[in-house]
């Protein structure tokens, strides 16, 4: 492999490259511009077992996870790779046709990002999206007497195998959700999270479990990509209902009549 026949092959999956930049059109003055990057690390995200295709669809699927979180509509990828000796084209392939599948259900597409290589893959994927001007979901909304939501059952790490960003989702509770975020670290550490952006605490009342998860699994494994939220009472939005915010502390959150530990995914107690 050459940087020009991976190059000749990336060119199929993207649209306007070959320049110094992309160029593209801003989100008009109605909207205000979302950015979000992630890593997808071998050994860290994946394991050198999984196809091509899942490792694309992972990279993805969890920047197009934070603009769901956000209410946003994704625009625009830029994806960085740093190949490992093990990685050949037919690999490659696989990647950016699984990446750049995912992305064309949304509408956005791959226009740029960089090649190198190091002993492990690693994966950087930047997506930029556009949300209503002044109307993005945010972390800090929530209130005394807002409802809790989450998307979906909880504890999926090791049982679910696809993500499926919540983007639809996420645009119809744009002006009804309070608050909102999506749910990487587990259940217990990111609703402690949302609770100190708000400087409110929650009230869990049930946490809905995946077939085959355990409770545990889904309060601190993470890896859910599921969106949580919180939401007027008043205010009729899809999703299951798990708890309320409270008044605080800010950030404590209180299951079966005791305060959770703040603790989840931590990817710097991870360090290796
Ligand atoms: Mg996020």
């Amino acid at each position: 492999m050459t940087e020009e026949s991976i190059l000749a092959n990336v060119r199929r999956y993207a649209r306007g490259i070959g320049d110094d930049c992309a160029v593209l059109k801003p989100p008009t003055a109605k909207q205000d511009m979302l950015l979000t990057t992630d890593f997808t690390i071998e050994d860290v995200h994946f394991t050198r077992d999984w196809s091509a295709e899942r490792v694309g669809h992972k990279a993805v699927a969890r920047s197009l996870s934070d603009i769901a979180a956000m209410g946003g509509r994704p625009l625009y990828c830029l994806v960085s790779i740093a190949l490992a000796p093990w990685v050949d084209q037919t690999w490659l392939n696989g990647f950016y046709s699984a990446a750049n599948d995912l992305l064309q259900t949304t509408k956005a597409w791959i226009a740029g990002g960089d090649i190198s290589h190091a002993r492990q893959l690693v994966v950087s994927i930047t997506i930029c999206g556009a949300a209503l001007k002044g109307k993005a979901l945010l972390r800090s909304g929530a209130r005394q007497g807002d409802l809790i939501y989450v998307s979906a059952p909880l504890g999926g790490w090791k049982i679910k195998t696809v993500i499926e960003p919540r983007l639809d989702l996420g645009r119809k509770l744009v002006g009804k959700a309070s608050a909102c975020m999506d749910i990487t670290d587990g259940l217990a550490l990111d609703l402690h999270k949302l609770g100190l952006m708000s400087n409110v605490g929650a009230a869990l009342e049930e946490v809905p479990l995946l077939p085959g998860a355990t409770l545990d699994q889904a309060l601190y494994d993470g890896e859910d990509y599921e969106l949580l939220y919180a939401v007027p009472s008043a205010v009729r939005v899809p999703g299951i209902r798990i708890g309320v915010i409270t008044s605080g502390p800010a950030g404590v959150v209180n299951y079966e009549g005791k305060p959770l530990e703040p603790k989840g995914y931590d990817h710097l107690l991870h360090r290796s």
